[in-house]
C-alpha cells in the first residue's frame, strides 16, 4: 500500500505548474524528477567511475580481497593485498575505484556528492614483498537506511555496479581485483534474478529431490519476463494439487471437507504464495530470493520467535517436514521494469498495487490470473516502508465481499507471529497490526497506538494481497521499516514463521478456505461476516444488503443483444476477464424471462452459485459508500458495468436459467458485421472500437465525417465513411454499423489531428489511436496541459477536465467557478444528465453513471458557456464510494464548451481517464477531441 499522493499542505502555497504535477500526478513528477536528479548525479565533481573490469595486465597482479562486496548502507573494512613488484616503494602507492581516485568517491550530503569521501585506505604495509592495506567503505549515503524516496531514483541505481579496486603506481596499475558496491549485500537487479533462479535450482538438483520449476508467466511493458518458481516436495505434489485438490475445492468443497476430516482424502500440500509488487521497496524482492534459496538447499530454518508473553524461545523448521504440508509459489516480482528503473510503478507510470481489480495492465493481469490458477492459502505482498513494521490485516472500512469470518482470526494469529519473529532476529523492536491497532484504539479511545490505528483498510480490491482475499487467501501486506540488510531479514523472518504457522495450522485453515467455497457453492450470504462491516463510528452496519434477503443475486445477466445491451464489446471483455478470473460463465441456450426483461439466447449468464461468486460480485456488484470515514487508502469503486458502460442485470429469482444454458470456457471479441452494399456506412459510436476505427482510418487519409445532427437511427456524434475504407478493418474490431445510403453524409469531415498531453490522459489517448506528443506548439488539441495561456488565447483548442483541469481554466473563463475538495481525490459513481444536442454526449444516454476521483462540480458559468451535463438533482444521485459531502454537488454543472474571445475549451469537472479503468468515459474525451479540432462541413 504507502501513502496517498496528496500533499495536503501545498494548498496555503503558490500554484506553480510544477506543484501540481507532483501534488495531482505523482508519476509525471517521478519523470520529471528523474530527469532533473539524472543531472546532478556525479556530476562534475566527480568524474563518472568506469564499471567496466580491464582483462589482467602482463605485470598486473592480483589484488587479494577477503571480501569482493562493500555495502552502501553498512561500514565495511576489506583486507586488501598483494606481491609488491620488486623496487617499489610503498608511498607511492595509490588507490583507485572504478578508475577514480578514491577521494572523489564523494558521500552524498545536502543533495549532491560533496561530503567526506566514503571509501578510504588505512594501515597500508608492506612484509616480505607483500602490501596489505584496509580498505574501509563507509556509507555512501550517509545513512544505513535507503527507503527515503530521494535516495532510490536514480541514486543508489546509479551507483551500484562492479568496479575496478587497483594499486597504483606513477599512474601504473600494479594489482587490481572487481569489487562490488550494492545498497546493501542482499540487493539483486532484476537481471541477477535469473542466472540465480538457475544457479541454485541446479545446486538443489545435486542435493535433494525437491521440485523446482521456474517459469515466465507473462511479461512487462517492456517485455521482461515475470517469474514465478513452484517449489514443493516433488512433482506429485503439484499434479495432485492441480488435477485433484483444486478442482475438488473449487467444485466440490463440502466433500473434500469431509474426506479431509476422515483421513480419506489423504497426503495433501496448500500452497503459500509470496510476492512482491513495490519492487523499489526493494527487500521484498531480495527476502523471496534469499527464502527461495533456503527452501531449495537446506534442510533447516532457524529462528528466534518473542511471542506476546515475552519468552524468547528457538524455532527450527525442518524444510523435508514443511514440505509434507506446504508448497511455495515465489512471485519475485510482478513489476520487472520497476526493478530496472527502481521504480513503484511499471513503465507505464501504472501503481500495479491499484491495479489487481482493475487489471488494465499486463503485469496485474498476469498475476491475478496465476492466483486464480493456484488459490493460495496464504498470499505474502512483501512491501517498504513503515518505520514500526506494519503487518495486515487492516483497519475498517472492510469489503463486504470478503468472508472474513473464515480470515480474520487466522490472518491476525499469522500476523503476529510473522512480527514476532521479524523482530526478534534483527534490530527492529516493534511490529503492528493497523486491525488490532484500530481495535484496541475502538475499544479503549485512550489507547496510544504507535502504529497506524486507521486509514489503512482494505476496502479495495486493487491492492494484490486484497484482490487474494477473495480468493480465500489470508491475504497480508508487510511494510518493512527500512531498505537495507536487516529489514530483508525481517521479511525473512517474518516469512519463515508464516510458513511455520500455515503447516501447524493447515487443516484448519485449509477447512475455512473450503468453508469460503462453499459458501460460494451455496451462494451463501453468511451474517457472521456483518460484524466486521463497521461504519466510520464503529457501529456495525453489516452487508449492504438495500432490503434483499441475500446480499448476493442469484445471478448476473450480461445481454449481448443490441436491444438490451448498450456496449456487447465490453460485456464480452468482462467475460474475459471473468474466466482469466476463475469465474465461471455460462450462455443461455433459450430465451429466458427474468425480473421484467427477456433475454434472449446468448445472453452471458454468471451463476452466482459458485465458488468464486465473490470475484464476481466485487466488480458487478453496486458497490459501497463509505463517505462517512475521514479518509480511505485507495481506491473503492469497482462497478465495471459503470467504469466500462455495459448492461447488466442482478436476477435475484433463484433457479431462472436452471437447465437453459451452456458453460463458456473460452470466448472471442465478434467482429464488425458489415451491412448490405451502400456508398457510405455509419459507425455508431458506443464504444472504443469507434475512436481507434476512426483514428486509424484518419491516419491512413481516409474521410470520416462526424455526424452534427441525430437523425432516425443516428445521433449527433456518430460516424460515417465509405464502405469501402471501413470493410477491411471489420475483422479487426467490434463495432455498431449500419447502411447509411449513397448521398454524402452532412456534418464534420475529421482531420488527423495531434493531441498534447502528459501522463495517464497521454496513456489513454495513445491506446484510442490518437498521435500525442508534449509538443504544445505543434500539438492540435491540449489535453490538461500547464503553460498554455499563450496558445490558447491564440484560439488553440483546450480541454480540461477534474480539478486540476479546471484550475488549469480558471482564469480563461468570465465567472467561471468550481467547488469541492482542493486536494483531497474524493472518489464516486454519481448519476448525471446527458445533453442530447451535442457531438460530445448525444452518443450516451440522457442519463448516465459517471465516475469522479476528484468530487468536483461547476457552480457558476458565463451566459455563452453551453452545457454538456449537470449532474442528477435526484437525492439518491450518489451511489456508491468515497465522497464526504456529495451532497453538495447535486444538481450542479459536470461539463460545458465555451467559445468565445477566439478561445476553445471543453471543460468536465469529473475525471475522465483516471487509473485508465474509466473506460466507459474516454469517449468523451474523445468526442471532444473530434469536435474541437479543425475539419471541414
Ligand atoms: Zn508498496
Amino acid at each position: 500500500m504507502g501513502t496517498k499522493p496528496i500533499v495536503k499542505f501545498c494548498l496555503a502555497l503558490t500554484i506553480s505548474a510544477a506543484m501540481l504535477l507532483q501534488i495531482t500526478a505523482p508519476h509525471m513528477a517521478m519523470a520529471d524528477a528523474a530527469q532533473r536528479a539524472k543531472s546532478t548525479l556525479l556530476n562534475d565533481k566527480q568524474s563518472q567511475p568506469t564499471k567496466t573490469i580491464s582483462t589482467q595486465g602482463e605485470n598486473t597482479r592480483t589484488l587479494k580481497l577477503d571480501n569482493n562486496v562493500a555495502s552502501m548502507t553498512k561500514k565495511r573494512t576489506i583486507k586488501a593485498r598483494f606481491k609488491l613488484p620488486k623496487g617499489t616503494n610503498i608511498k607511492k602507492i595509490r588507490w583507485t575505484y572504478g578508475g577514480k581516485p578514491l577521494s572523489e568517491w564523494k558521500s552524498y550530503k545536502n543533495g549532491d556528492y560533496n561530503g567526506a569521501p566514503f571509501i578510504t585506505v588505512t594501515q597500508i604495509k608492506a612484509e616480505n614483498g607483500e602490501v596489505t592495506a584496509n580498505i574501509n567503505f563507509g556509507l555512501a549515503y550517509g545513512t544505513e537506511n535507503l527507503a527515503e524516496p530521494s535516495l532510490q531514483r536514480p541514486l543508489y541505481a546509479s551507483l551500484m555496479g562492479t568496479y575496478e579496486l587497483a594499486a597504483v603506481v606513477n599512474g601504473k596499475t600494479v594489482a587490481r581485483a572487481p569489487m562490488k558496491l550494492v545498497p546493501y549485500d542482499s540487493f539483486r537487479t532484476y537481471d541477477e534474478l535469473k542466472p540465480e533462479i538457475d544457479a541454485i535450482t541446479a545446486q538443489a538438483a545435486q542435493k535433494n529431490n525437491r521440485y523446482i520449476k521456474t517459469m515466465s508467466i507473462g511479461k512487462s511493458v517492456e517485455g521482461r519476463d515475470i517469474y514465478m518458481t513452484v517449489l514443493a516436495k516433488d512433482k506429485a505434489t503439484i499434479d495432485k494439487y492441480q488435477n485433484v485438490t483444486h478442482p475438488d475445492m473449487l467444485n466440490h468443497p463440502a466433500k473434500l471437507e469431509n474426506d479431509i476430516k476422515s483421513g480419506a482424502f489423504g497426503d495433501y500440500q496448500v500452497p503459500i504464495w509470496i510476492n512482491n509488487i513495490h519492487p523499489n521497496e526493494a527487500p521484498g524482492f531480495d527476502a523471496i530470493i534469499n527464502y527461495f534459496k533456503t527452501m531449495a538447499l537446506d534442510k533447516n530454518v532457524t529462528y528466534k520467535t518473542t511471542p506476546s508473553n515475552g519468552k524468547s524461545s528457538t524455532v527450527t523448521l525442518n524444510l523435508d517436514d514443511a514440505l509434507d504440508h506446504v508448497f511455495f509459489l515465489f512471485l519475485y516480482t510482478e513489476n520487472p521494469d520497476g526493478r530496472v528503473h527502481t521504480e513503484r510503478s511499471n513503465a507505464e507510470y501504472f501503481d500495479l498495487n491499484r491495479d489487481n481489480s482493475y487489471q488494465t495492465q499486463p503485469e496485474t493481469r498476469s498475476i491475478t490470473e496465476q492466483i486464480a490458477r493456484w488459490s493460495p492459502i496464504s498470499f505474502l505482498d512483501l512491501h517498504g516502508f513503515d518505520k514500526n513494521f506494519l503487518i495486515e490485516p487492516t483497519t475498517p472500512p472492510h469489503n463486504p465481499n470478503i468472508e472474513y469470518d473464515l480470515l480474520m482470526d487466522n490472518m491476525v494469529e499469522q500476523a503476529k507471529v510473522m512480527g514476532e519473529a521479524g523482530i526478534a532476529n534483527t534490530k527492529y523492536d516493534y511490529y503492528h497490526i493497523p486491525y488490532e491497532e484500530h481495535r484496541k484504539t475502538a475499544e479503549n479511545p485512550k489507547y496510544v497506538s504507535k502504529g497506524t490505528a486507521s486509514g489503512w483498510d482494505d476496502a479495495s480490491p486493487a491492492y494484490t494481497a486484497v484482490f487474494a482475499m477473495h480468493h480465500g487467501a489470508m491475504g497480508h501486506t508487510l511494510e518493512t521499516p527500512e531498505s537495507n540488510e536487516e529489514s530483508t531479514k525481517a521479511l525473512y523472518y517474518s516469512v519463515a514463521a508464516a510458513t511455520d504457522y500455515v503447516m501447524e495450522k493447515k487443516e484448519k485453515l485449509f477447512l475455512n478456505q473450503l468453508k469460503i467455497y462453499e459458501r460460494g457453492i451455496n451462494n451463501m450470504d453468511d451474517h457472521a461476516v456483518d460484524r466486521y462491516l463497521v461504519n466510520a463510528k464503529n457501529q456495525v452496519i453489516g452487508r449492504p444488503r438495500h432490503g434483499n434477503k441475500n446480499f448476493f443475486p442469484e445471478y448476473y445477466v450480461l445481454p449481448t443483444d443490441k436491444s438490451l445491451q448498450k456496449n456487447p464489446l465490453e460485456a464480452y471483455r468482462m467475460i474475459e476477464y471473468f474466466i482469466r478470473n476463475g469465474v465461471k460463465v455460462e450462455r443461455s441456450t433459450k430465451a429466458v424471462s427474468a425480473a421484467g426483461k427477456t433475454y434472449p439466447a446468448g445472453s452471458f449468464i454468471i451463476n452466482m452459485h459458485q465458488a468464486t461468486h465473490g470475484i464476481a460480485n466485487m466488480v458487478l456488484y453496486d458497490g459501497i459508500d463509505v463517505s462517512d470515514y475521514a479518509s480511505v487508502a485507495g481506491e473503492i469503486v469497482q462497478d465495471f458495468p459503470v467504469l466500462r458502460g455495459f448492461e447488466c442485470d442482478a436476477i435475484r429469482e433463484a433457479g431462472v436459467f436452471a437447465g437453459k444454458t451452456s458453460p463458456v470456457t473460452s470466448v472471442s471479441i465478434p467482429a464488425t458485421q458489415m451491412p448490405n452494399h451502400s456508398a457510405y456506412v455509419l459507425i455508431r459510436n458506443t464504444n472504443n472500437d469507434v475512436i481507434k476505427t476512426v483514428n486509424e482510418l484518419l491516419k491512413s487519409g481516409k474521410a470520416v465525417t462526424m455526424l452534427s445532427k441525430s437523425g432516425t437511427g443516428y445521433e449527433a456524434g456518430d460516424f460515417a465513411v465509405a464502405y469501402d475504407d471501413l470493410h477491411p478493418l471489420a475483422s479487426k474490431y467490434d463495432l455498431d454499423v449500419t447502411a447509411f445510403g449513397n448521398n454524402r453524409p452532412v456534418g464534420k469531415v475529421l482531420k488527423p489531428s495531434t493531441v498534447a498531453a502528459l501522463g495517464e490522459p497521454a496513456y489513454v489517448l495513445k491506446n484510442l489511436g490518437f498521435k500525442v506528443t508534449d509538443d504544445q506548439q505543434h500539438a492540435d488539441v491540449l489535453v490538461n496541459t500547464f503553460d498554455s495561456d499563450k496558445l490558447v488565447e491564440k484560439g488553440k483548442p483546450y480541454i480540461a477536465y477534474g480539478n486540476m483541469g479546471m484550475v488549469n481554466v480558471k482564469n480563461w473563463i468570465p465567472q467561471f467557478a468550481f467547488a469541492g475538495p482542493t486536494w483531497e481525490r474524493y472518489e464516486g459513481v454519481f448519476l448525471a444528465n446527458i445533453k442530447q444536442d451535442h457531438v460530445i454526449t448525444a452518443p450516451y444516454d440522457s442519463e448516465e453513471y459517471f465516475y469522479t476521483v476528484t468530487g468536483s462540480y461547476i457552480t457558476k458559468l458565463p451566459k455563452a458557456a453551453k452545457v454538456l451535463a449537470t449532474i442528477s438533482n435526484k437525492e439518491n444521485f450518489f451511489k456508491a464510494g468515497w465522497w464526504p459531502g456529495h451532497d453538495a454537488a447535486r444538481g450542479k454543472i459536470m461539463a460545458f464548451t465555451y467559445k468565445e474571445n477566439k478561445k476553445n475549451l471543453t471543460v468536465f469537472s469529473n475525471d475522465l481517464t483516471n487509473g485508465a479503468h474509466s473506460q466507459q468515459q474516454f469517449r468523451l474525451l474523445a468526442n471532444s477531441i473530434f469536435n474541437a479540432v479543425a475539419g471541414k462541413y
